[in-house]
């Protein structure tokens, strides 16, 4: 079976210092996949190579079998690629429903329909539609953001470090939210440094150290990998 999204052999140089070095990856349909790595380890450089922010990146990108090397972010987000960078970017002073307004291509009715997808998959959402999105809660705000990146309803939704600066509880939350995109048929590639909860809300992950794949396999059998909890899990 052709993979959703495929990387084969990406790498990418800032001058001197190797970002990413070969990495090849696979997500499929439905499916939630973590990419888990420390600090710099240059998981959101390979989000970014994804949706095409680094033009002198090296390797192919597919999407259902389609390369996309040297089609630009606008080509790529039409073609189904979804990107909710790290930081809840958000229009601060527009309302939820109109910063999920403002990310619809489509006419009225498509749009409304895609609103009211956002506020089923995110009901606390709803509850504030027409608050601004500054009134938000942390965690709020990176559910609108996420929601905000399926209004475009992508094929594959990247996602960077979505749990950030969130309390404990609220990371686990927002990361449940994970499967339910992926339940509706949106392939999600979640990159996280928590890397506890990504793996118990995805199916399979893959682990960069220093810009390489280190480790990959199903997400439960990364849990128990005694070199997963060795260098991440404080076991
Ligand atoms: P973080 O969690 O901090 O975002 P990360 O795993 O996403 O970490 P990247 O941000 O992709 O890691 O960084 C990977 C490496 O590339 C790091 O050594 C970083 O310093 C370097 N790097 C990232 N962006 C640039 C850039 N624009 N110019 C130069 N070096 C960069």
């Amino acid at each position: 079976m052709t993979a959703r999204l495929r990387l084969d052999a990406l790498s990418v140089c800032y001058g001197a210092i190797t970002a990413l070095d070969g990495v090849s990856l696979e997500v499929g349909a439905g499916e939630a996949v973590a990419l888990l790595g420390a600090n710099g380890a240059g998981k959101s450089t390979l989000l970014n190579a994804v949706i095409g922010l680094v033009p002198s990146a090296a390797g192919v990108v597919s999407l259902d079998g389609v390369a996309l090397t040297g089609r630009a972010v606008h080509r790529r987000a039409a073609l189904g690629l979804g990107y909710c960078p790290e930081g809840r970017r958000v229009f601060p002073g527009m309302t939820v429903y109109d910063n999920l307004a403002v990310a619809s291509p489509r006419a009225k009715r498509a749009r409304e329909e895609a609103i009211a997808r956002q506020f089923a998959l995110f009901p606390a959402l709803a509850d504030k539609a027409y608050d601004r999105a500054w009134q938000l809660s942390g965690g709020q705000q990176q559910m609108l953001a996420i929601a905000r990146a399926l209004m475009t309803e992508p094929r594959v939704l990247l996602l960077d470090e979505p749990s950030l600066g969130l309390a404990p509880l609220l990371a686990q939350e927002m990361l449940a939210h994970v499967r339910a995109i992926a339940a509706s048929g949106t392939a999600v590639l979640l990159a996280e440094q928590n890397v506890a909860t990504a793996l118990a809300v995805t199916q399979r992950a893959y682990v960069l150290q220093v810009g390489r794949v280190v480790e990959s396999g199903p997400s439960a059998a990364l849990r128990t990998s005694p070199a997963i909890q060795a260098a991440f899990l404080g076991a």
